[in-house]
């Protein structure tokens, strides 16, 4: 079966205090046999530390993007093979903020996904429609447009070792997430998508809910049958927050 899996995207956010106050708070109250996967994603510069940190811990380390390039003369970017050089497990691509701020399409993502993947990072993999695609009707046609792109270039197999995550833009930071039922929707769609390539991938690929997720609604999500855990981010900046939402993954 799918274990649960939730993981922090820091974003932007941190300092090596904070970020070691944070980290020793998740240590101190992580169960040691936790049932539910657990990972943090830090800014760039500041990976290196918390692998350290989280050395010998369960709490795995992920990065919020990389480079689709391999290596060269591409300044101010950092490249999956760095990534995995510092302890990174996981890697973010396609977040809303990287697509909408930084104008990164879905040829692009695919090619990060690759990039990743060419390293043995899984890839975290976000979809997502805003408001106004959702209120025209649009949602699962954006995310299949989002995901098949993905797919058609990487192929259903490299789904067996990612993670995708569901993130409707509108309730990203907002405070409005979707409702269960809206998660679970898209999530079965999503689903739905994977399968119509391939049954056993789709079945085992671990989909996560992101956007306002907090420790009073998480239950009430996860508990949904293709919500497979959460992608966390105002509540994982918070350690007893987060360990809460780590408790209430099914
Ligand atoms: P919030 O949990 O702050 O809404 O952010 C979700 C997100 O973008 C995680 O990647």
């Amino acid at each position: 079966m799918r274990r649960p899996f939730i993981a922090g995207n820091w974003k932007m956010h941190g300092s090596r205090t904070e970020n070691a106050e944070l980290i020793e708070g998740l240590l101190l109250g992580m169960p040691a046999e936790a049932s539910v996967e657990v990972a943090v994603c830090p800014p760039f510069v500041y990976l290196w530390e918390a692998a350290r940190l989280l050395k010998s811990s369960s709490i795995a380390l992920g990065a919020q993007s990389t480079c689709a390039e391999a290596v060269g003369a591409f300044t101010g970017e950092v490249s999956a093979a760095m990534l995995k050089d510092v302890g990174c497990q996981y890697v973010i691509v396609g977040h809303s903020e990287r697509r909408a701020l930084y104008k990164e399409d879905d040829a692009l993502v695919a090619r990060k996904f690759l990039a990743a993947r060419a390293q043995d990072l899984t890839p975290i993999l976000c979809v997502g429609e805003t408001l106004e695609e959702r209120e025209q009707g649009l949602t699962d046609q954006v995310v299949s447009r989002q995901l098949n792109a993905v797919l058609d270039v990487a192929g259903v197999a490299a789904m067996g070792t990612a993670v995708i995550a569901y993130e409707p833009v509108w309730a990203i930071g907002t405070g409005k997430n979707a409702t269960p039922q809206q998660a679970q929707e898209v999530h079965a769609h999503i689903r739905a998508e994977v399968g119509a390539r391939d049954a056993n991938i789709a079945a085992g690929v671990r989909i996560l809910y992101g956007g306002s997720v907090k420790a009073a609604n998480a239950r009430e999500i996860f508990s949904m049958p293709d919500v497979d855990g959460g992608l966390i981010g105002g509540a994982s900046l918070a350690a007893d927050e987060f360990l809460k939402i780590c408790a209430a993954a099914p």
